[in-house]
């Protein structure tokens, strides 16, 4: 233990280690982690043993949190074989303070899978994310092996296994050029045909260059486009609003909430500051964030300094504060800005109308999409205020009259609004 605690050391932080840097079986053909090889030539890309005990080791003596998360992402993690997690948590087990809880977290593209996979996961309780971009045909578009096969269905055999094994999963699905026009294909989709009960979508927005580094500013076209991506999030939210509240997660929506309420945002991208999400190599290196693995944002490797202190670092606050401190007259005059915050500062490389630099590239989509759900997040959040729950909002809903103002506060009759995306059943 780090003795004395630097005074800027946050109690708790997210860290994503990736064991076996950004190597994958897989070549979909947005990843942004495939071009990192060029950071690390020559390299194995294998976290070594003793490197593995220092870094959780390091973790838990860095929170004063009773509780902390041990996440594992790409790359492919599961690369590394399972005997690796295996021992990540038997020494999570040996280093964790009597009062401290560990839940452990997985991100993988589900096609290496195995029973002895989810055992593991069962007899720990790993939460697992599985990337995939809806149905077939819109997943297999970008997401294809290194001889260009698609992987939707080993994708979903790896559900499957997960399913019957009982392991907490949740959908991680990219918004690209391929997907931005189906949003309710491929949310019934997760909800119907997967089960699944938490998703979570990431607008790709990929900048056109050759380092892989976020500069430029231009996209390729594989990226989402800014108005589609707030259509694609509209139209999301609105099926949800009127039957899956309590029922489905989308994280948006609940940092959404969290938002209307004034309370803590669970996403980093929509809180004022970051800096407290960071990124470990397989050698030790600790970057800012994980979509800054780039020399600029190194801040040190673990084996030379605790990890407690990268992160309370200078440097490290330096970043996360920049977030609030560069963003541009504009977003500080939006209506919506408690609940965006200018989002994340990867994507800011558009001008203000005025010509300032430093707008989000997905502006567009953002304010119109938390402008359109501002009516049904206020009544939700006013539910809660009362002591009610959220999920109630779907009984307003259904209770309108057709010919009465929609309560979402759009002005329209509810036939034409709200009503029109109730279930058939009820309507
Ligand atoms: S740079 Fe973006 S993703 Fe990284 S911590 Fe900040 S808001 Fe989060
Ligand atoms: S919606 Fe646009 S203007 Fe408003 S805070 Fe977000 S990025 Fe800035």
């Amino acid at each position: 233990m780090v003795s004395p605690r630097p005074p800027t050391a946050p109690a708790g932080f997210h860290l994503l280690a990736k064991p076996s840097g950004p190597i994958c079986n897989l070549d979909c053909e947005y990843c942004f982690f495939l071009s990192k090889e060029a950071l690390y030539p020559g390299d194995r890309f294998r976290m070594s043993e003793e490197l593995l005990e220092t870094y959780i080791r390091q973790l838990l003596e860095a929170h004063t949190t009773p509780e902390v998360t041990i996440a594992w992402q790409g790359g492919e993690p599961t690369l590394m074989g399972v005997d690796f997690f295996r021992r990540a948590v038997a020494i999570a087990e040996r280093h964790r303070r009597p009062e401290q809880t560990v839940s452990h977290t997985i991100q993988t593209n589900g096609t290496l899978l195995t029973d002895e996979w989810c055992e593991l996961f069962t007899a720990h309780g790993f939460l697992v994310g599985i990337s995939i971009d809806g149905p077939a045909p819109l997943h297999d578009r970008y997401r294809v092996d290194k001889r260009n096969r698609p992987t939707f269905d080993r994708v979903i055999r790896g559900v499957d296994l997960l399913k019957r094994h009982s392991v907490d999963w949740n959908a991680l699905c990219t918004v690209n050029a391929a997907n931005q026009d189906a949003p309710l294909d491929i949310y019934r989709f997760f909800r119907d045909d997967l089960g699944a009960r938490h998703v979570q979508f990431i607008p790709i927005v990929e900048r056109d260059n050759d380092t892989g580094f976020q500069e430029g500013g231009t996209v390729t076209d594989r990226s989402v486009d800014p108005a589609l991506w707030g259509r694609f999030m509209t139209a999301v939210f609105d099926e949800w609003v009127v039957r899956d509240v309590g029922t489905v997660f989308v994280s948006q929506f609940d940092a959404a909430l969290a938002s209307w309420v004034g309370a803590p945002q669970s996403l980093c991208i929509f809180r004022e500051t970051c800096g407290d999400a960071l990124a470990l190599e397989h050698n030790g290196d600790l970057y800012s964030c994980d979509h800054f693995v780039e020399p600029a944002h190194l801040i040190g490797n673990i084996t030379e300094t605790h990890l407690v202190e990268l992160v309370a670092s200078p440097e490290q606050r330096a970043f996360g504060e920049a977030k609030r401190d560069t963003l541009p007259t504009y977003c500080r005059q939006c209506e919506v800005r408690f609940a965006c915050n200018g989002e994340c500062p990867k994507n800011r490389f558009t001008l203000t109308p005025d010509g300032e630099p430093g707008l989000n590239y997905l502006c567009a989509g953002y304010k119109a999409f938390f402008t359109h759900i501002d009516g049904l997040m206020t009544l939700m959040a006013d539910l809660l205020r009362a002591g009610r729950y959220a999920d109630e909002v779907m009984g307003v809903l259904a209770q309108a009259g057709r010919n009465e103002l929609c309560p979402c506060g759009s002005g329209r009759k509810t036939k034409h609004c709200h009503a029109g995306s109730l279930p058939r059943a009820r309507s």
